[in-house]
């Protein structure tokens, strides 16, 4: 009798350091419990921190192969309504999906399933179908949102109602246009949500139990297969760099909860008048603070210091109590820092989530939530967020025991959840042991 086989997962991931990080998480954690590994990444990146982290993931994860996929700028035109350049990579992605079925055949040991990113499955799934591998979907966003992705669809199949509708559907933070393309997106790849084994999710059951119960066991959207909630994803190791000294040493002197951790992810830039208001916020509050600032879309535009983005007045009176960083930091390991009592965050997924696990309370600007939420707080042109309102709010986070009391709460349940045996493992386990070839 032979010996049963681990599976060889293929792992494909969509645009931008909010899709990838999710998917070398689940990378690591599969080669971590015995999966053979192939990720699958379109090249060239669009960002520097992409390709930074494809590299040195791989570095020190020598047992994980990896397969590119080299993409065509067929259509990249600079008036095309696909300004964001991480929706146009996105496209260009889903374009080059005809280059996988070489790459999948030809691998040795055969593949037993490919992992998708919510983004490509439409354009996956004939492929996988094709040669008779089994899809999940990686969706990299909360378990809400997938249940609005899922009833879109839905809703658009009655036309007249949706066009009704539809022009009130305001995403805070996405201007009119993102909203369409969005839409499309979504209304793509949704009904291909039908064709997975099962979505796979950057959440766990405590934190979204009745959208997951409604979802799950209500079957309330019906053409849905089941939603498998394996987070909060865990960071992977990697040894130690230089670049990271300098805050390092910074938060080692600061002291327990002391610091409000300000970042608003990988692609949110922030306008010099909203840098204005913030800073003007941070000096009154006198709250000490670690400010990641983003200027640009993509990193490699983002080229200014902060010191000639900030007001001098500024960084002289907050020198002892603040820091100013621009560039990429390892923002799990410093929310994990004791010295942090609370996170201004846009609330971007994965960030939720490596809050969750540290327990640090969140503000969030302006979406869904551990924690505080200002729903007036808007992004970009249409309203600026006065420094005095970003002071209240930030002395609430700080001073708010309840708040803190929740935030340690909602750690204790995701370490439970990703614990042995906890749901967000077993459910994974099980994943993989359906996989295995007997
Ligand atoms: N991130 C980081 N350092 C940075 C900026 C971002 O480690 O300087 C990580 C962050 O921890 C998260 C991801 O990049 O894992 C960003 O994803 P998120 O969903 O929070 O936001 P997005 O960037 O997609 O808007
Ligand atoms: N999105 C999502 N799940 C996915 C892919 C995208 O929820 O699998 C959402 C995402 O949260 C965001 C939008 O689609 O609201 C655009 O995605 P993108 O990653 O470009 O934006 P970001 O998360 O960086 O703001």
């Amino acid at each position: 009798m032979s010996m049963p086989q681990p599976p060889h997962i293929a792992l494909f991931p969509s645009a931008g350091m909010g899709h990838l990080m999710p998917f070398l998480r689940l990378a690591a954690m599969l080669a971590k419990q015995g999966s053979i590994v192939t990720l699958i990444t379109g090249q060239p990146t669009v960002s520097i921190a992409e390709s930074d982290h494809i590299s040195s993931f791989l570095r020190h994860n020598p047992k994980i192969n990896h397969l590119e996929l080299q993409l065509t700028p067929s259509f990249r035109q600079a008036d095309s309504p696909l300004v964001d350049p991480f929706f146009q990579q996105m496209h260009l992605i889903n374009q080059s999906t005809n280059l996988l079925p070489p790459l999948l055949s030809s691998s040795s040991p055969p593949f037993s399933a490919i992992f998708v990113d919510f983004l490509v499955v439409a354009k996956v799934a004939p492929v996988a179908k094709s040669l008779d591998l089994p899809i999940y979907v990686l969706a990299t966003s909360s378990v809400s949102f997938v249940s609005v992705m899922a009833y879109l669809p839905v809703l658009a199949s009655n036309p007249v109602e949706f066009n009704k509708t539809y022009p009130e559907v305001k995403i805070p933070g996405l201007p009119p246009m993102a909203i369409h393309l969005l839409t499309s997106i979504i209304i793509t790849n949704s009904p291909a949500l039908s064709e997975a084994k099962g979505i796979l999710m950057n959440t766990f059951e405590w934190f979204e139990a009745s959208t997951l119960a409604a979802l799950n066991k209500d079957r309330a959207i019906k053409s849905l297969p089941p939603i498998l909630p394996i987070g909060p994803l865990q960071p992977y190791h990697v040894p130690h760099d230089d670049d990271r000294d300098q805050y390092k040493s910074w938060l080692e002197n600061q002291p327990a909860e002391s610091v409000v951790y300000i970042s608003f992810g990988s692609r949110t830039a922030m306008s010099r008048d909203q840098i204005q208001e913030l800073e003007k916020g941070l000096e009154k509050t006198g709250w000490r603070f670690f400010w990641v600032l983003k200027t640009s879309k993509v990193d490699k535009d983002d080229q200014e210091d902060a010191e000639h983005l900030l007001n001098e007045a500024f960084l002289e009176k907050t020198k002892n109590n603040g820091l100013v960083i621009k560039g990429w930091v390892e923002q799990q390991e410093i929310l994990g820092h004791p010295a942090i009592g609370g996170f201004l965050s846009h609330c971007g997924w994965n960030s939720v989530m490596e809050a969750a696990l540290q327990g640090v309370p969140m503000l969030a600007w302006p979406q869904h939530g551990l924690g505080l939420w200002e729903r007036n707080w808007d992004w970009g042109p249409n309203g600026i967020v006065k420094g005095e309102e970003i002071e209240k709010k930030i002395v609430e986070l700080m001073t708010d025991k309840k708040l803190k009391g929740r935030a340690k709460k909602v750690r204790e349940e995701a370490r439970k959840a990703v614990g042995r045996g906890g749901s967000s493992d077993t459910v994974i386990r099980e994943v993989i042991e359906s996989l295995i070839i007997p």
